[in-house]
């Protein structure tokens, strides 16, 4: 027995809407991708402003260390130059421990000058690696993001497409028919199932066995008693 033109219309119809949801789901991805990668690259300009701030900040602590060890050179050498002038005993031991002094002062300014650099390069790290993210992100915005967008312009020109299919086909089916399908669809995703062996193949419920029958004598088109979808009987699976 062949399927009833309406059945093959609804058939029609269901390919299409499927057809929809699949290219609903590719522009959604390709979209979401675009906008988690602008949303990545704000980030990371956020990320890198506070960076800068900070190696600003740390950059000034170094150059005060820096302009503190050649004070202190100064002051070294002016203490070396009394030592040598001075002849009275305590006068010399004075200014030798004062010397000691600062030169005691020099190696801690060193090792806080150290201790800095090895902060500014653990900055120039973190900025490296910000740089490295961006341009990766970058490639892909110009490189995958061009194949997103033209993934997505061909999912939207495949969709009015099948927009137009659609329309085509509500055109050739009874209009009580079309709206029981559209409000069956809004509420289950789908809206066409097959009464196989006994059984909706949708929701799986078995049939009433004369509501079966009638489907497989009459070659109707009815809803499923359980999920209200318009349903048609099938030879097989
Ligand atoms: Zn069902």
């Amino acid at each position: 027995m062949s399927a009833s033109p309406t059945i093959v219309l609804l058939q029609a119809l269901a390919a299409v809407d499927d057809s929809i949801i699949t290219l609903d789901a590719t522009l959604a991805s390709s979209d979401g991708r675009l906008k988690k990668i602008a949303g990545e690259r704000t980030s990371i300009g956020t990320v890198r402003d506070s960076i800068t701030a900070r190696r600003t900040e740390e950059t000034g602590k170094l150059r005060a260390l820096d302009e503190d060890l050649r004070g202190l050179a100064r002051q070294t050498e002016v203490a070396r130059d009394r030592q040598f002038r001075v002849h009275k005993l305590a006068d010399v031991q004075t200014a030798e421990s004062e010397r000691e002094d600062l030169l005691r002062l020099t190696r801690d300014k060193r090792v806080e000058l150290e201790h800095q650099s090895t902060v500014l390069a653990s900055i120039s790290a973190e900025f490296e690696v910000l740089e490295e993210r961006e341009r990766v992100l970058d490639a892909e915005l110009s490189g995958d993001g061009g194949r997103y967008a033209s993934t997505a312009g061909e999912a939207n020109t495949e969709r009015t497409a099948k927009l137009g299919e659609r329309q085509a086909i509500e055109a050739q089916l009874p209009v009580p028919l079309f709206r029981k399908y559209e409000q069956v669809r809004e509420r289950r995703g789908n809206a066409l199932a097959r009464a196989f062996a006994g059984r909706c193949d949708s929701c799986q419920m078995a049939l009433p066995p004369t509501f079966f029958q009638k489907l497989r004598r009459e070659g109707l088109v009815e809803q499923c008693p359980s999920c209200q979808r318009l349903i048609y009987y099938a030879a097989s699976a």
